[in-house]
Formats: structure tokens, sequence, C-alpha cells
């Protein structure tokens, strides 16, 4: 899977540790997404920002094994739109029904809160690779992603936050550009520090805006951080991956059981999995399996 040639994430720290930001141009992982699902433009939207969202809030975890999964369930026509991330950054996702087409919003930008649907939950589960995952669910504020994101910190997490994201489909339905960021005010950050983070989004294009006007997330890093000395914390590569293996599809199809396997077997001689994340497809020789149960 192509990987974007530079750095595409980067995180900094206000010069007194009081506001985080983390910024990220998702466009090569969206693209990627896109080439797998074969997803129209508004659910590309829709799994491109959840997707550009999850890569980041991954990166939050700060433990590389440690993963979280975002799932959003609108009741919407595309389904659930689902995205998870390693704590490296890397993402991989999907959505339920991919192609769904719905006119443009009065303001001429893609329904994705229609396409998702506004009746529902966004469910966020952490790993961080200990005995039990922890799991924080909302209702959708607009199923729009961002505003969902920025509630789910604020109810869950009881962190004032800032998300922004944003893809840009093509008239061809391939991507434009994609990306996103996400502020954060830790603990002890003052009502000055807040009001002047909110004049600097207030002043800000949208973050699609200015990815086709070729800044990159350090320049955007600079315009919502105005003010804030801010320093660069780290910046890394990430991009779509999946860690499907024939060994996880074996694991999978063994917890059906044996019986269900054995009726599997006496109808066919392996089983074709196909992974819901990459498309690649796995033939599981049954009785080999079996035998190894
Ligand atoms: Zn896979």
């Amino acid at each position: 899977m192509p990987m974007p040639t530079k750095d595409n994430m980067i995180r900094a720290l206000s010069a007194n540790g009081g506001v985080v930001f983390c910024g990220l141009d998702s466009t090569e992982m969206v693209r990627e997404a896109e080439r797998i699902h074969k997803t129209s433009a508004v659910t590309s939207a829709a799994l491109g920002r959840l997707l550009t969202a999850a890569s980041m809030m991954g990166m939050m975890l700060k433990t590389e094994d440690a993963s979280i999964t975002l799932r959003l369930a609108g009741g919407g026509p595309a389904g659930t739109v689902l995205a998870v991330a390693n704590g490296d950054g890397c993402a991989r996702g999907y959505v339920q029904n991919p192609v769904v087409e719905l006119p443009l919003r009065p303001d001429g930008k893609l329904d994705v809160g229609g396409a998702v649907g506004k009746q529902g939950t966004l469910s966020v589960v952490r790993d961080l690779g200990m005995k039990e995952p922890y799991v924080g669910q909302i209702p959708l504020a607009s199923g729009e992603v961002a505003e969902d994101i920025t509630a789910y910190y604020a109810v869950s997490e009881q962190i004032p936050t800032v998300c922004a994201l944003g893809v840009l489909v093509n008239p061809d339905l391939t991507i434009a550009c994609a990306g996103g960021y996400l502020i954060q005010l830790l603990p002890g950050a003052t009502e000055a520090e807040i009001s002047q983070i909110e004049q600097n989004i207030g002043k800000m294009s949208s973050v699609t805006a200015l990815l086709s006007a070729g800044k990159g997330p350090e320049e955007i890093m600079q315009l919502a951080m105005d003010g804030f000395d801010a320093q660069l914390l780290d910046s890394r590569r990430v991009g779509y991956r999946c860690d499907c293996s024939l060994a996880r599809v074996e694991r999978a199809l063994a917890s059906l059981g044996r019986a269900e396997l054995e009726e599997m077997a006496a109808e066919q001689e392996e089983a074709e999995v196909c992974c819901q994340f990459c498309d690649k497809k796995y033939r599981v020789p049954l009785k080999k399996l079996l035998a190894q149960l």
C-alpha cells in the first residue's frame, strides 16, 4: 500500500505546555480507502473524516501497540462507518454501504450528516493492551464527524477539544485532498488561552481550503497556534495500513467452534475469507484447520 513520501502528521505543544496540537494531511490515506472500497463522494468524505480522526486519536494514545476504534452508527443510508488506528497513527476502515448518493447541502458541501444519519451513537474503544479496553459512547451530535469527536472528548474524557476534518472529492470521485487537526487544552489552560484559540480558528479557512492552497500540517499549526510560541513535538509518516494475516483469519474462523467448522467442511474444502478493511482474500483449508483445533 502506498505510504506518503514525507512526514504528514505533526504534533506541537504551546510554550507553557497547556495546549497540544495534532495535524494531519491524510490525502494518501483517504485515496487508498477510496481505491479499496470504491466509495461514492459522500461516503469517501464520511470514511475519510473518520479515518483522519482515528489516525490523530491513535497518535494521542502515546503507545505504539495500543489501538483505537471509532464506530459511527447513525441510522443513515451509509450504515455503520468504522475506523481503526494504531498508536503509530496508521489507520484502516470501512463503510457498510459504500455507494450512497445524496444531493449536496444548501451550502454546496457533501451531506455527510445525511449519509451517516443523526439518530445513533459514536462509540470509541481504546485498547491500551490492558485486560479490558476502555469503551466510551455518546449520542451523535450531527453525524458530520468533527462535531461528534469534539462532543466525545467533552462528555467522555472531559477534555476541551477543537476538531476540524475535511475531505475534498473531485468530480471524477478521486480525492483532491484530505486532512484535519485536533487541538486539546490540557488541565490548567486559562480562559485567555481558550479565547485566543477560538480567535485563531475563527480566522482560518477550512482544512481542505488550506491544503488546496499548499499549506501542510506545520503551516496549519502556525495559524491555529498563533501567539502560543508552539514547539514541534514530533512528526511522522502515517498512511492506510491493514494488519490482517492468514494467522488472524484462521483464529477468527477457529472461534466459530468445531461444530460450525465441521458443517462448513462437509460442504467445501476451503473457506474463502475477504478482509473487510483491505479486500485481501484468504483461502483456508478447513480439514487442516479442524485438525489443528
Ligand atoms: Zn486486511
